[in-house]
């Protein structure tokens, strides 16, 4: 008995294998044809400024409907199409439908900055300041309409090329934004010589903060350092009225969050912002809309 459990066990053990391996295989062979045909989508979530309740920047997600086997997060792709040597591809149509569709909201008079987010392998391509103004050119954008997210970590791999190539890109007049940050391992010597302007806290330290008291003093911390540094401070994954107020009063700059809006395409996006964009988003309007 003991041996025809071990044997089922390590059956299924490697169906499993096969399983992740074809479906890893499957979405590596599926993701060129599938840029090139368009079949990924950008959604953008907005970034409410705190003081002026205003939305004025989002930023944009990429997602993917993969035909047989559906939704695949986009954590999942990326990780792929950086270890096939895809990502500059994927960046590539990433960069084009955002600009094209900044373009457009422009032609509507809705005007917004948007973050884009780059891998970690974009950040060793000397090419890459040239490839995004070529691509703002062709829509004929300014650069303050582009923001770029970079990852702590990503920028920790190497940070003097990091460093080189996002001067430059500063230099063009683009913003830059560390993502996901406390969760990475920034030299603070290696930050304050970094050309950027915004700290975005990761959302683990953010999504229990009205709970949480070890959260509550990271998060204190980092929005002073970034203050400190002369930086814009966000917050994501701001799902709750008590975390907005908290943040509010631990001075944030920035939030963004399903509580304010999940991302959305962007048809959807200008029904959400007609709605909201007259009003601000004080704590007091926010309870007032969810009775
Ligand atoms: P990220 O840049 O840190 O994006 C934030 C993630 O948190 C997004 O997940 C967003 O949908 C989610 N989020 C936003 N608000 C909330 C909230 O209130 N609660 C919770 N639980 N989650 C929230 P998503 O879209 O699945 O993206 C995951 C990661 O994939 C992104 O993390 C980013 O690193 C990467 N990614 C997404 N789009 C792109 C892209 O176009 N290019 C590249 N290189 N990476 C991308
Ligand atoms: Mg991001
Ligand atoms: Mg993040
Ligand atoms: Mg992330």
């Amino acid at each position: 008995n003991d041996a025809k459990h071990s044997g089922s066990h390590l059956k299924s053990y490697s169906t499993g294998m096969d399983e992740q391996h074809l479906r890893r295989l499957a979405i590596l062979q599926d993701l060129r044809t599938a840029l090139l045909n368009d079949r990924l989508y950008m959604v953008y979530q907005p970034k409410i400024d705190l003081r002026s309740g205003k939305a004025t920047h989002l930023e944009a997600l990429v997602r993917w409907e993969h035909d047989t086997l559906g939704f695949i997060p986009p954590d999942e792709f990326i990780t792929l199409a950086e270890h096939s040597g895809n990502i500059a591809m994927l960046t590539d149509w990433v960069l084009h439908q955002v600009a094209a569709q900044i373009a457009r909201w422009n032609e509507q008079h809705h005007v917004f900055c948007v973050s884009v987010n780059l891998s970690a392998q974009d950040l060793t391509d000397h090419q890459l300041p040239a490839r995004i103004a070529a691509i703002l050119a062709e829509h004929a954008l300014s650069s303050r309409q582009l923001v770029l997210e970079i990852t702590e970590s990503a920028l920790m791999e190497d940070p003097v090329e990091a460093r080189r190539i996002l001067e430059e890109l500063r230099r063009q007049g683009l913003h830059i934004s560390i993502d996901d940050f406390g969760t990475g391992y920034s030299s603070l010597s290696q930050l304050r010589h970094m050309p950027i302007d915004e700290l975005k806290i990761d959302k683990s330290f953010i999504l229990k903060l009205d709970s949480q008291f070890e959260d509550v003093m990271i998060v204190r911390s980092i929005i002073d350092l970034g203050h400190n540094l002369g930086l814009s401070v966000t917050a994501e994954g701001v799902e709750n009225l008590q975390s907005l107020a908290m943040l509010e009063a631990m001075n944030c700059d920035v939030a963004q969050g399903f509580l304010f809006a999940r991302p959305l395409k962007a048809q959807e996006l200008l029904f959400w912002f007609q709605a909201f964009s007259s009003k601000s988003f004080s704590d007091e309007q926010i309870r007032r809309r969810k009775e």
